[in-house]
């Protein structure tokens, strides 16, 4: 989609005051238009622009961006009158992919400052819960974003650091990590080869062939699925990766609502908003299980995709940058 249909679905969000469902998909092209604009567009040009039914809606972004020193994002509305309705909002956050962008090597990904600052003022803000929920191990994602006094998820939601300093580890039976332990060491010694290489997240661990060579993949996956499978494991789908995981029936989705019930009671629902983003497959558990309650961004990872990607969150971004923005743009509202 090109710049001036970004710019055109912006002003045409405003004056619908909402967002059609992002599996409609001709919708979310966010990150071009708006970014694009003159950045001193006022406040009187996008009230002429936005139409009557647009004013109310949108007040109070104008408001506390008196400035107007960028134009509405095309999910405006909707996120303003979420965070409006709720008394508590809960950022539910993946890191790889979405708060900090993709990279060859794990180890080698890192917090933008600029992100992590604004994270840090959304933390200290009486109506924000933050927690970071990642595929990482909880203590590798805990030195990666370096915020005291939020609570972090790791190992896709097997272990969890809350806010208080209190833990949940998943129960995982000595037979089931046992099984991992051999079963990593197998994948390890087959098929850590041509650029591929394993990480280590305990009970589960994650097979990534980004730098394998496009001809040698196949065959890889084909061989790493296949080990996986005959120890009855799980072999998911991530970026440029193969996730293994033991057959735990519990997944992201899960422990968000664990995270809601623990920090906010049963009852969460009637007055805590979650809003949760993420760009991989395994973040779609935690999209559908916020479905009705929360508000859900994927980020796709390009442009391109945007339109066809087809997810269970509510609104698609394309970029890491596009959620910088959101988190800004939450941070203006609250
Ligand atoms: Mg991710």
């Amino acid at each position: 989609m090109n710049k001036t249909n970004g710019v055109s679905l912006g002003m045409r969000m405003s004056t619908a005051g909402g967002l059609e469902e992002a599996k409609s998909c001709k919708n979310l092209d966010l990150n071009n238009g708006y970014n694009n604009l003159d950045s001193n567009t006022n406040c009187d040009s996008l009230d002429s622009r936005n139409g009557d039914k647009s004013v109310d809606a949108n007040k109070k972004l104008r408001d506390q961006n008196s400035n107007c020193d960028s134009v509405l994002p095309e999910y405006g509305s909707r996120l303003a009158d979420f965070l409006e309705k709720k008394t508590k909002v809960a950022l539910l956050l993946d890191f790889d992919g979405t708060l900090s962008p993709l990279v060859s090597r794990p180890e080698d990904a890192i917090l933008p400052d600029h992100t992590k600052k604004l994270l840090q003022r959304l933390a200290s803000k009486p109506k924000v819960f933050l927690a970071i929920i990642s595929g990482r191990q909880v203590d590798n994602v805990r030195d990666k974003v370096r915020l005291d006094e939020i609570t972090y998820a790791g190992s896709h939601g097997l272990d969890i650091i809350f806010s208080d300093s209190s833990k949940y580890e998943h129960p995982i039976s000595e037979d089931t990590l046992a099984k991992s332990r051999s079963l990593l060491t197998q994948v390890k010694e087959q098929c850590e080869r041509d650029g591929a290489m394993v990480e280590d997240k305990g009970a589960v661990f994650t097979f990534h062939y980004r730098n394998v060579p496009l001809e040698k993949q196949a065959e890889l996956i084909s061989q790493v699925e296949s080990l996986i499978q005959a120890v009855g494991f799980r072999a998911g789908r991530a970026h440029a990766a193969i996730e293994s995981k033991p057959p735990l029936h519990w997944d992201k989705g899960k422990a968000c609502n664990l995270i809601m019930d623990k920090m906010f009671g049963k009852d969460w629902r009637d007055s805590v908003g979650p809003i949760f983003v993420g760009d991989d497959v395994t973040d779609e558990d935690a999209m559908l299980a916020l479905q009705g309650y929360g508000l859900s961004f994927k980020v796709t990872g390009s442009t391109e995709s945007l339109a066809d990607h087809v997810t269970h969150a509510d609104v698609k971004l394309a970029t890491v940058q596009d959620v910088t923005q959101l988190l800004a743009w939450i941070d203006r509202l609250l």
